[in-house]
């Protein structure tokens, strides 16, 4: 039986663990970490009983993904699909909110109702277009065109800053802006707006910002759960650091060789071509990110009562502060009022916090590599919009982004998007290619954030990478075929 290793058990590494797997091979998955998962696990890193995702929280590109729909994620895990998908305080108790209801969203934002919806509704309707062309690589022809150009006019707009002309009010513009804000660039930028226009569309379908019931952790728990009944096995505690000190097999008889990694894993290969190996060490990394966690003795005192109902809110004001904060962020500082991302789960899923406490999960945007302590930049944002706030924390836990390459090794710096997030690097992603996932190294392939299409969780990196291992193989698969 021919062998594959994946070395990485993140999202993408299952997936293209569990298409192996089903594919035929012996599959065996080499995980630094004590647990499985990556940037998809749910630990109790406060208090007992209080359950916070690790890394990531709100799943609209899981939910979505062509391969976790093949895969059957939805008969395996359950969702809770909020009515508001995220939300936008702003100071004197106002808030702009996405709800799933456009209708409903547009008629809230007044003088801007008519500018949101032509902004979002044609790109909503036709989501999976959409979604076909943002979850491959660039270079390829897109199965729907009309989808492609609306979404590359919107992109377009917001991306050059045309958007701010578009709407009137602070609210409308501030709402747009803390979607645009999650790809941790300067704003505006063309870069920003390929995934946040994507999430606003996504915010506004049947399925929305979806959370996982339990938290994160459900769906590498059901890709492990599929990959063991495959045959498949992981072990945990095995920090590869140089690809020539483990043995994967021989590429000659058909063996594998996996990464959800950095690509910088790459270079320890002993056949790694100079040309190729120079493309490695120039691909950037990123801006990072600064988190925290807080187990609290109840729900957060939101001012505005729909802020209460959306499990993810973006802080930080209006659009000019917004985009102040992450624009410090790409000249090497952070702002003292910055942009927040966080994540309220437990106003939707009570298994995440003893019966009446809750969590908060949260993080800045901070430079590469720095050591910040994010946990008084962010009780200060929330404290303006949730007097009291303060009052309700029993336990915080922060990781700054210099620590985070030591809880995962594909995390450089603290960047938490698997390379820097630019329009060159959406192209090259670790390089110029019709087939990225392959690499110059016989049986070797990258399946990892690092290559297209890029971060989310969505297992498709994994699987673009096991589907040209097959294909290479002389198998060529399908996910009709394997599922
Ligand atoms: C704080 C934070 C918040 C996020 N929020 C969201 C969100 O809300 N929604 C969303 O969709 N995405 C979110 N993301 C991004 C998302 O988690 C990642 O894009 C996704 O997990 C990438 O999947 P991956 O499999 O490529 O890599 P990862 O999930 O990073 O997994 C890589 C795995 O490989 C292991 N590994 C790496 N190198 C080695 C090595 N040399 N030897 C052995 N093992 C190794 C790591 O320990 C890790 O388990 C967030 C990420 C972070 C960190």
């Amino acid at each position: 039986m021919t062998r594959a290793t994946v070395v990485g058990s993140g999202p993408n590494g299952l997936a293209a663990a569990v298409a192996l797997a089903r594919a035929g091979y012996d599959v065996t998955v080499l995980e630094a970490a004590d647990t499985i998962g990556g940037g998809t696990r749910t630990a109790e890193s406060t208090l007992p009983g209080f359950r916070h995702d690790v890394c990531s929280a709100v799943h609209p590109a899981a939910i979505t993904s062509s391969f976790f729909r093949a895969f059957g994620l939805d008969e395996r895990i359950g969702w809770i699909v909020p009515d508001a998908s995220y939300a936008q305080p702003l100071d004197g108790g106002r808030a702009a909110v996405a709800w799933r209801d456009l209708t409903r969203t547009a008629s809230e934002l007044g003088p801007d109702g008519r500018a949101w919806l032509a902004l979002t509704r044609p790109l909503a309707r036709r989501i999976d277009g959409v979604l076909d062309f943002t979850g491959n690589q660039l270079l390829r022809v897109p199965r729907d065109p009309v989808a492609t150009i609306r979404y590359g006019l919107r992109v377009l707009e917001a991306g050059s800053g045309l958007s701010r002309r578009t709407f009137r009010t602070e609210e409308a513009s501030a709402l747009l802006t803390g979607v645009l804000a999650h790809a941790n660039t300067p704003l505006p930028s063309l870069a920003a707006a390929a995934s946040g226009i994507m999430l606003a569309a996504l915010a506004h379908t049947d399925s929305g910002w979806a959370y996982p019931v339990g938290g994160a952790q459900a769906i590498p728990d059901a890709l492990a759960d599929d990959l063991r009944a495959h045959g498949g096995r992981i072990e945990t505690g095995r920090h590869v650091t140089d690809l020539a000190s483990i043995d994967w097999g021989d590429p000659a008889a058909g063996d594998l060789l996996l990464l959800d990694t950095s690509p910088r894993l790459l270079l320890t290969h002993p056949d790694v071509p100079t040309p190729y190996a120079r493309s490695i060490r120039s691909y950037r990394y990123g801006a990072a990110a600064a988190k925290v966690d807080f187990a609290l003795d109840g729900p957060v005192p939101w001012t505005n009562p729909d802020v209460a109902r959306a499990p993810t809110v973006h802080l930080g004001g209006t659009r000019a502060e917004v985009e102040a904060s992450e624009n410090a962020v790409a000249r090497g500082t952070v702002s003292e009022r910055p942009y927040v991302l966080a994540s309220q789960p437990s106003v939707l899923d009570p298994s995440r916090a003893p019966a009446g406490k809750a969590v908060l999960w949260a993080y800045i945007h901070v430079p590469h590599g720095s050591p910040l302590d994010p946990t008084e930049h962010v009780t200060r944002q929330v404290e303006r919009f949730a007097p009291g706030f303060r009052e309700r924390v029993l336990a915080s836990h922060a990781v700054p982004a210099s620590s985070r390459e030591a809880i995962n090794p594909a995390e450089i710096g603290g960047d938490i998007l698997g390379g820097a997030f630019t329009m060159t690097q959406a192209f090259r992603r670790p390089v110029v290619s019709t087939a990225p996932w392959r690499t110059p190294m016989k049986g070797v392939y990258l399946a990892s954030a690092s290559t297209p299409p890029g971060p989310g969780v969505n297992g498709l990196a994994g699987w673009h990478a096991a589907r040209t291992a097959l294909s290479d193989a002389g198998e060529p698969a399908r996910l009709r075929d394997l599922f």
